[in-house]
Formats: C-alpha cells, structure tokens, sequence
C-alpha cells in the first residue's frame, strides 16, 4: 500500500482567541509557508495545520522539521500518513502498512482515535478497537497494551485522516510579530539573548541595539552581538543595529562619582534605546536584567535606571536564577557565542564598589546637570535607520 507521507502541526493558545483567533492564524500559517520552500504546501485542516509535498517528491521530514520546529506558536509537529479514503477497511490497512514501517523493536501498542466529524459511523473507541484488532492480527511480536504502550498508533479523522504515532515538541508561545515590536538592548552577555528569545516567544517581533564602545570595545565584541542576533534569528528574525557609545560613555565617565557610574551609564543606554525604538516603531524595551543579579539591579537600582524612560521596559529575567538563565541560554543556542571571552562596555567600566542603594533623586539631578547629554544620545540615536 502507497504510504502519502505528510506532517500535521499542532498550534496551542492561539486556538483559544476569540476575535484574533484568524489573525493569529494567519500570521502562523504564513510564517511556516516562509520557513518552507516551493517544494511544499501547507494548508489550514481543522484546528491543525498541513505540511504536503507540492508535487511528487519524497517528504524530506529532516528538512521540514529543521525548519519548523522552532516557530513560536506551534506546540507539536506530527509526521504522519494520509489517506483521503476514510472507510474503516482503508484505515485499517493504512494503520497496519504504518505500523509495519515505524513500529519495529516495540513489542506493545494502542490505538487512540479522534473524530473531528461525528457522522462517522463509528465512534473513536469503536474505531480505534477495529483498527487495533487489525493491527495486532497483522502484526508477529506485538501485543496491546492500554496502560503502558511502547507505542501509540493515533487516528485522527479530519477532512482527510491521518496516522501517527509521535510528536516532536515545538516551543508554543504565540506567532511572531503577533504581539507587535520591541527593542532588546543586547549586550553579548548570557542573559540579555535569554530575555529576548523570552519575549519573542509572545509574539513579540524583535528588533536589537548593541552599544559598542570603541576603542575600549573591541570589533570582536561586536561580532559576537551580531552573532548571537544571528542565533536568535533561528527563531524570530532579529535585526542588529550597532550605536555608537563612546562619546555618550566618556562625557558620563568625567562628570559622575565612581560608585554611580554604571546606573548612569544605563540611564544613557535606556534613553538611545527609547529614541531608537520610537524611530523604529517598537513599543517596548526588553533587558536582560534578574533583580538583585549585580549592583545596578537590585530593586533601587532598577528604580533609579527605570525612570531615564517611559516606554515599558520588559525584564522577563527578572525571577530567574543564573543557573536557570543559563541553563535556558545553552537549550536556546546562544550560550557558547555569549561565553566568548570578549570585553562589555559595562564590565571595562565597572566601579569597584557600585551603589546597591542609590537614590533616584540623586541620580537624576546628577544627570540633569550633565550639558551635552541629550544632545549626544539624540545624535547616537539618529544612527539607527528610521
Ligand atoms: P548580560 O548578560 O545581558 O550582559 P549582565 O548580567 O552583564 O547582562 P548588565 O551589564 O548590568 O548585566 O546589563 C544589564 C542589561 O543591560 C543587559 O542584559 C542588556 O539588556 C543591557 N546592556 C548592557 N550592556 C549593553 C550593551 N553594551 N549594549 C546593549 N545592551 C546592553
Ligand atoms: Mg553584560
């Protein structure tokens, strides 16, 4: 029997969305078409989504799964055979050519059976009992077990049917751009990357500066943001920018007590940043910051840097352990790039004993006496493309 081979995605949440639902879907369904070459179609099916060869070639899963395993939004992709023929005799047959191909080495199966349309005549525990009997008959080696199978042959009657029995994990989370822009301030360190896949993996489409510091920052360190932009884009595309902060940096350094210097300094990074995003439509700020992490994030530190802006500022870090931020970083594929031993304008500038509990006033009235600021952070910002 001719086995067309085919995948089913799962998507989650977004089901569930009133009004958006389509929207949502829509976006998803044309995110996977871009990921996909010509080769393939993917059609909508019922609550899943269709990945069909265009024309006669075999189905390359290994390609298709590279491909679509890391899109926001999807929960599960299902490699799986169809047939258009739904009578019980064919998928019988179909259930036994397919258990014969994927089920070698198990000893013990079930069947699990889904009816999307319930005019079928029978219903899915009688369906999967048919199949089963047919399957076990079919099969030397192999017994049912309900309880603990190696194996789950699973039926799914939509417009066509389908027959599976695994699902590779997708990330969830919503479609990308769904939820609008936002601007991640990028450092090359190991959180910063973590708290834009993070939001990205709401909807949120990314775009990213770096703040580059030459010559106290060097192309090396440079490279490494845009590679880890790069390793981001395997899962929402994200678009580098690169701000100059030298001059921003020096003026801050010459007028500022030590102990304050880096709030200030991240005061002058969230200004650039909201003037970027503002040039580049994004709605929010995103920062690899986790409360009490180092000296300029404990709660009055982040009071004091917070207020240099009005947009939001996203610190989806902010709960999160370093061993947790680390463990997501290397599951996410940034880790070995952000471990790269190159400077950060930070760490070159880092007093060594920073203020754990500034006091905004301070720090603002020490800011606000600085002539030429606003001008330079103005300037940095215009060299982000508008
Ligand atoms: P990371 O691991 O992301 O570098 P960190 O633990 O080193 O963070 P900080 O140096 O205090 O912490 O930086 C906090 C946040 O400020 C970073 O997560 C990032 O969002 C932003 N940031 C710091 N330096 C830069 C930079 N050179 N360019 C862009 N953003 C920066
Ligand atoms: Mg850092």
């Amino acid at each position: 029997m001719k086995l067309t081979e085919a995948m089913l995605l799962k998507y989650g949440e977004i089901a569930l969305r009133g009004k958006n639902r389509q929207l949502y879907e829509e976006r998803l369904l044309d995110t996977v078409r871009g990921r996909l070459g010509r080769e393939y179609t993917v059609i909508r099916e019922q609550g899943r989504f269709l990945i069909r060869r265009a024309d006669e070639g075999a189905f390359d899963y290994d390609f298709v799964t590279a491909r679509v395993k890391n899109i926001f939004g999807l929960v599960g992709l299902c490699p799986c055979v169809m047939t258009e023929e739904q009578c019980i005799d064919n998928l019988r047959a179909l259930a036994l050519a397919y258990a014969r191909k994927h089920f070698s080495g198990k000893s013990t199966f079930k069947v699990e059976s889904r009816r999307a349309d319930k005019r079928y005549p029978l219903r899915s525990q009688e369906i999967s009992a048919s199949i089963g009997e047919y399957v076990l008959n079919g099969m030397d080696n192999m017994t049912v077990n309900v309880r603990n199978p190696d194996a789950v042959l699973y039926v799914e009657l939509r417009t066509h049917a389908y027959i599976y029995s695994e699902t590779i994990s997708a990330p969830g989370g919503l479609p990308p751009g769904a939820s609008g822009k936002g601007l991640l301030l990028l450092s090359g360190g190991i959180d910063s990357p973590v708290a834009g896949y993070l939001v990205a993996k709401r909807g949120v489409q990314l775009e990213a500066v770096y703040f580059h510091s030459p010559p106290f920052t060097s192309e090396r360190a440079r490279d490494k943001a845009a590679d880890i932009a790069e390793a981001l884009s395997v899962y929402t595309d994200t678009r580098l920018h690169v701000i100059k902060f030298t001059d921003i940096q020096m003026l801050i350094k010459g007028k500022t007590p030590p102990e304050k210097l880096t709030l200030l300094l991240k005061r002058a990074m969230l200004r650039t940043a909201e003037k970027a995003a503002e040039r580049r439509g994004c709605q929010c700020l995103v920062t690899g910051d986790s409360i009490g992490q180092v000296a300029s994030q404990t709660l009055a530190g982040i009071c004091a840097t917070n207020s240099a802006v009005s947009l939001p500022v996203m610190r989806p870090l902010c709960g999160f352990d370093k061993l947790e931020i680390i463990a997501l970083a290397k599951k996410i594929g940034t880790y070995e790039i952000s471990i790269r031993p190159y400077e950060d304008c930070c760490t070159l500038f880092v007093p060594k004993h920073p203020e754990t509990n500034p006091k905004k006033s301070i720090i603002e009235r020490i800011e606000a006496n600085m002539t030429g600021l606003d001008a330079l952070i103005e300037q940095a910002a215009m060299t982000v493309e508008a």
